[in-house]
Order: structure tokens, then C-alpha cells, then sequence
């Protein structure tokens, strides 16, 4: 796959597709969630462990394009060690962006590289599967622990 990103952009979504970080299955975990792509075939498994509101730790599995698993990779890099409610600010200003808003992207730093996929529609559903896996673990967790 070939996409007109900017070099640089490009240079960072390969280079996280094949250095993922965070890769593998965390134990123990508080929660797992898992999301698949079918336009496009893309799985994920996100593992969260949470301690005093912040996720402690993260990592994801799966397979599929380099747009979805290099977004994996940043999206576990970026909330590592962030308040829940950060997080939550981190999703919603990822999504939005996605979507085609402006939003501040000096809190983004890597991420900033998918900012181009919006320009590609079939492939806004790849970058954010990463994120709306995490948030359905979030989910997960808020309910199991009231
Ligand atoms: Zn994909």
C-alpha cells in the first residue's frame, strides 16, 4: 500500500508498524477488549492494566494494515501512563482529527502522523480501530468497577 503522505508521516507509521511498541499480551491484565476492521480485515486485542485512575500499563496484538497496527503502536505509546481522564481527552481529540476537525495537535506528538489518513475515508476506520477498542476496555472496567 502506498499513500501521497508526507515522507516524514510515512517514514514514522512504517517505522511503528515494524518496531510496534508495546506489542504482546499483558498479565495480569484488568481488562481486554478486542475490535476488528472487516472493510479491511484489521484485528486488535488491547490489554489495560489500570492502577489509581491511570492505565499502568497497555499493550495490543493483532493483525491487518500498517495504518491500523502503526496506529496501535502510537495510541499505546501515547496513553501509557496518563490519567483516565486524559485518555478520555486523548480519544475524543484523536477521533475528532479523523474526522476532518481542527483540533491542537502539539499534545499529539507521533500521532500527528495519521492526521494525513483523513484524507483517505477507506482508511479512517483502520487508524481508529487502535482507539475504539481502547475506549470499549475503558468501558469495560468503569462498569466493572462502579
Ligand atoms: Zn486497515
Amino acid at each position: 500500500m502506498s499513500l501521497p503522505l508526507d515522507d516524514l508521516y510515512r517514514e514514522i507509521i512504517l517505522d511503528h508498524y515494524k518496531r510496534p511498541r508495546n506489542r504482546g499480551e499483558l498479565d495480569p491484565h484488568t481488562v481486554r477488549a478486542e475490535g476488528n476492521n472487516p472493510l479491511c480485515g484489521d484485528e486488535i486485542q488491547v490489554d489495560v492494566r489500570l492502577a489509581d485512575g491511570k492505565i499502568e500499563a497497555i499493550a495490543f496484538q493483532g493483525r491487518g494494515c500498517s495504518i491500523s497496527q502503526a496506529s496501535a503502536s502510537m495510541m499505546t505509546e501515547a496513553v501509557k501512563d496518563q490519567d483516565l481522564k486524559d485518555v478520555a481527552e486523548l480519544v475524543d481529540i484523536f477521533k475528532r482529527m479523523m474526522h476532518g476537525e481542527d483540533v491542537d495537535l502539539d499534545e499529539l506528538g507521533d500521532i500527528e502522523a495519521l492526521e494525513g489518513v483523513q484524507k483517505f475515508p477507506v482508511r479512517i476506520k483502520c487508524a481508529l480501530l487502535a482507539w475504539t477498542t481502547l475506549e470499549q476496555a475503558l468501558d469495560e472496567a468503569a462498569e466493572e468497577t462502579p
